[in-house]
């Protein structure tokens, strides 16, 4: 049976992959170095109204960072409201703020313009990227705007308040001062879904394995998460995220109907025979060798036979994408 998304409940835009930050937690692995592209009006307008027609009753705007270019946020704020789409919250990680006054003037622009409340990220992983002082101001600039505030994760600032507030501190100064389980206290306060850079992060809490425990615990097929549409993500590129798959991806025209199999055959695979199928193909047909550390779930074995495809240039379906998200690994 072909895969196949036909409703959709709550999701959000990537308005970019580019961010001023490389959080090592990332899921779409955004940064500096991804490209400066940012979603356009007409293409949201029209991404908008299709999860609208699927059953989305509100969605967010993400990235990377959605307030590195402003008047590209006020655009898709208009596209919101055009296709009759309610916003839940834009996120931000705060990178842009430099001053008071002018936060406050953006965001009551911002404001007027849909943007009524705003994730704000505050995590020792933004921290490494983001001083405490720029988080905190950008909250209360919220605030004085009229926008509300959603923390994100608040619990944090006792640690994060551990260090100078005008700099920025790298992961492993939380792992000199915590203790080197740092990361496994973190999984244990937050929930983090493992894609990305997550994978390294969270490996020295978790262990890697050999690849015949994960295939041997592996489920018959990845169908659920393939079609998961809790927090759905849809990209300035026009594609569909299927589930939390960072890095594989569907025409968001596609939505609504089965995938067509020669089209899209790496989704079909995973979705009929799961991380099994998709590894006996790759080291029947395709060469793949598993590395010898392991991994630390099946996500990140796919993740790893994906890259290997791209990096053999795996012309055949468009369904590894972006291109950036492999040329990073
Ligand atoms: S194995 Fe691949 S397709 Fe299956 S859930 Fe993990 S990332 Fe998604």
């Amino acid at each position: 049976m072909s895969l196949c998304v036909s409703r959709l409940q709550s999701g959000g835009l990537i308005a970019t992959y580019q961010c001023q930050s490389a959080c090592p937690h990332c899921l779409y692995r955004g940064g500096p170095a991804r490209e400066g592209a940012y979603m356009d009006q007409g293409l949201a307008t029209t991404l908008f109204a299709k999860a609208r027609e699927l059953g989305a009753a509100a969605m967010h705007i993400g990235g990377g960072e959605p307030l590195s270019d402003p008047l590209s946020l006020a655009g898709l704020l208009a596209a919101a409201d055009e296709a009759g789409m309610p916003i839940e919250y834009v996120e931000t990680s705060g990178a842009w703020f430099t001053d008071a006054e002018e936060a406050v003037e953006l965001l009551t622009e911002l404001r007027s313009m849909g943007l009524a409340r705003l994730l704000v990220s505050i995590t020792p992983m933004h921290n490494g990227f983001i001083p405490l002082r720029k988080t905190l101001g950008t909250i209360e600039a919220a605030q004085a705007a009229g926008i509300v505030v959603f923390p994100w994760q608040e619990h944090f600032l006792e640690d994060m308040r551990a260090f100078d507030p005008d700099r920025t501190h790298p992961f492993r100064e939380y792992q000199e001062r915590f203790g080197q389980d740092y990361p496994a206290q973190v999984l244990r306060r937050i929930w983090i879904h493992l894609g990305g850079r997550a994978f390294d992060l969270f490996a020295p809490a978790l262990g890697r394995r050999p690849v015949a425990a994960i295939l041997a615990e592996a489920s018959a097929d990845c169908r659920a998460e393939l079609t998961d549409v809790g927090h759905f993500h849809m990209d300035l590129y026009g594609d569909y995220i299927p589930g939390l798959c960072s890095g594989l991806a569907f025409r968001a025209d596609d939505l609504g109907a089965p995938l067509d199999p020669e089209r899209y055959p790496i989704l079909t695979t995973l979705a009929e025979t799961g991380i099994r199928g998709f590894y006996d193909y790759a080291t029947a047909l395709e060469d793949y060798t598993p590395r010898p550390e392991g991994y630390v779930n099946k996500c990140e074995l796919c993740q790893d036979i994906r890259r290997h495809l791209s990096e053999r240039g795996w012309f055949e379906s468009t369904e590894l994408s972006p291109a950036e998200f492999y040329a990073m690994l």
